[in-house]
């Protein structure tokens, strides 16, 4: 049995939404199809298809929120890899039991209408990895 279904999307932090929506809608042959604020993560989200996956460009709300800190530190880039999951809170269960380190106990509510966790990156090869389960 599959654990981590498939690459639901990939993160990328952005310094300026705009700027970035019309790089990638130019890159993906495709503008975005959705913007939606996360308020208790500080961030704007704009959604792109790409066949089966999506991209999720990011920009904070905050000087001191979690992307902002990652431009700071890294510049603007990819940000953290998303695996969909049958059910977050077994996954969770489950690398935690495989000695990973988990950035939130219970799941929380993320863009896009997903239940979601982080992995942290120092117990995962220095990527962050986003747990989402789909909202039914
Ligand atoms: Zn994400």
């Amino acid at each position: 049995m599959e654990h981590l279904l498939r690459i639901e999307h990939i993160g990328i932090a952005v310094k300026e939404l705009g700027a970035a929506e019309a790089l990638y809608a130019k890159l993906l042959g495709s503008p975005p199809y959705k913007r939606e604020a996360v308020e208790s993560e500080g961030v704007i989200t704009s959604f792109f298809k790409a066949g089966p996956n999506k991209i999720e460009l990011l920009e904070s709300t905050r000087p001191d929120g979690p992307i902002a800190r990652a431009i700071e530190k890294r510049g603007e880039g990819i940000h953290h890899i998303a695996f969909e999951v049958a059910d977050i809170r077994v996954e969770m269960a489950r690398l935690k039991a495989e000695g990973f380190t988990l950035l939130n106990e219970e799941p929380k509510r993320g863009a896009d209408n997903k239940l979601v966790c982080f992995v942290h990156p120092k117990s995962a090869g220095g990527v962050l990895v986003e747990l989402c389960q789909e909202i039914a």
